[in-house]
């Protein structure tokens, strides 16, 4: 789903998409001419693997996805709390959007429930 960055409306507007088994929704608003707020969630399942031994397993999502979306290049003399995400070609994508916080996701550590239980075993023995 796209959006041109003009047209995003300046109440807050409730937007959802999903790919697989991962829905993204939640709501976006305009704040200035060249920013929107996106204040939403991604729920849903998702595959990642075990940093130990390399199997997959499902994790179970319900991240919070708060985040500032400015049009170009975003310049500002205060430091924003929110993550700001740059926006190509005057549109909003949602899919995209979506897409990197999965990567973000996947790309921090997880160990499966096997791993787990063979640390445990090492630490008591230890
Ligand atoms: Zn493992």
């Amino acid at each position: 789903m796209k959006v041109e960055f003009r047209k995003v409306p300046l109440n807050a507007t409730k937007f959802e998409i999903s790919s697989n088994s991962v829905n993204f929704l939640g709501n976006f608003s305009k704040i200035s001419t060249k920013l929107a707020k996106l204040d939403g969630q991604i729920e849903g399942k998702c595959e990642v693997l075990c940093c130990k031994c390399g199997d997959e397993l499902s994790l179970q999502l319900n991240e919070p996805i708060e985040l500032l979306l400015s049009d170009g290049i975003y310049s500002s003399d205060k430091d924003e709390e929110l993550i700001v995400v740059e926006v190509d070609d005057h549109m909003v994508d949602f899919d995209s959007i979506l897409q990197s916080e999965l990567e973000s996701i996947k790309s921090e550590y997880y160990i499966c429930d096997n791993c787990k239980q063979n640390n445990c075993e090492i630490d008591k023995i230890y």
